[in-house]
């Protein structure tokens, strides 16, 4: 499996510190002693603008609560006011608005972040701050961008704030709400980013870099799980297994591979 890339995503790629010499990710488990190479000297993240807002969902409260159908009968504007709505969780407390996701309803990628971190809830949109331009680079580098073909969306709608924080019981109340996204979009690959994102759409509670590098399936669709862009920014040497982990999911995507 092997990506065309053109000069000028080559470049793109040695900026944000990845080398292009990569082996091929494969469907099996990676061997532990096989880290591909990385740079020494990591290199600082590609400016470039702050993402233009998204085509975020968004929906008045609703006068009353939710009478509907259940969730999982919602199209997109229903979703939207009940999760605006929504106080199933502790977490509402904190939040300043929850963050549904926003982008390509017609996306073949679904990506899948950690709960909404401050600059994302300030934003009102998933992956900011550099984090966001880091994977805006890399989508740059797949022929992507967040805006065509392409969703993004928090594990979790809210920001944990103060002292609450995200885990299996805030999971539990919240994931039908992805559930639906998936359900709705269709996308030819999920790609979980982040402890919380893996640990949700593979039901595991295994280290991240034991599950990366293979193809898993939620509600029947492939999800491949990678490091999330913060994590990478504080950890550059990892840069070039989540480039082999987006390789491997655009492969899927152009169905080079079995997912
Ligand atoms: S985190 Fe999810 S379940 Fe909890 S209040 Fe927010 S939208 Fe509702």
């Amino acid at each position: 499996m092997s990506l065309q890339l053109d000069a000028r995503q080559r470049a793109m790629l040695e900026e944000m510190g990845v080398r292009l010499f990569l082996p091929a990710p494969t469907l099996e488990p990676p061997r532990p002693a096989a880290a591909p190479a990385v740079r020494r000297q990591p290199s600082p993240v590609v400016a470039s603008p702050d993402p233009a807002p998204l085509p975020v969902v968004r929906a008045p409260v609703p006068a009353s609560s939710a009478t509907g159908p259940g969730v999982e009968m919602m199209e997109w504007d229903a979703l939207a006011r009940t999760v605006v709505a929504c106080r199933a969780c502790q977490l509402c407390e904190g939040r300043r608005e929850p963050l549904l996701g926003g982008g390509d309803l017609q996306a073949d990628w679904l990506i899948v972040g950690e709960p909404p971190n401050e600059d994302e809830d300030r934003a009102g949109q998933p992956f900011t701050g550099d984090g966001g331009k880091l994977l805006d680079n890399m989508l740059r580098a797949l022929g992507l961008t967040r805006r065509d073909r392409v969703y993004l969306a928090n594990v979790i709608k809210c920001r944990p704030g103060g002292n609450g924080a995200a885990g299996p019981e805030e999971v539990a109340h919240c994931e039908a709400f992805l559930r639906r996204q998936v359900e709705l979009l269709k996308p030819r690959v999920i790609l979980a980013m982040g402890r919380l994102a893996m640990q949700t759409l593979l039901a595991s509670s295994e280290p991240l870099g034991k599950l990366r590098g293979r193809a898993y399936a939620y509600q029947g669709v492939p999800v491949i799980a990678t490091y999330h862009p913060v994590y990478l920014l504080r950890n550059p040497a990892d840069k070039a297994r989540a480039w082999a982990d987006l390789c491997l999911a655009q492969a899927i995507v152009r169905g080079e591979v079995p997912a």
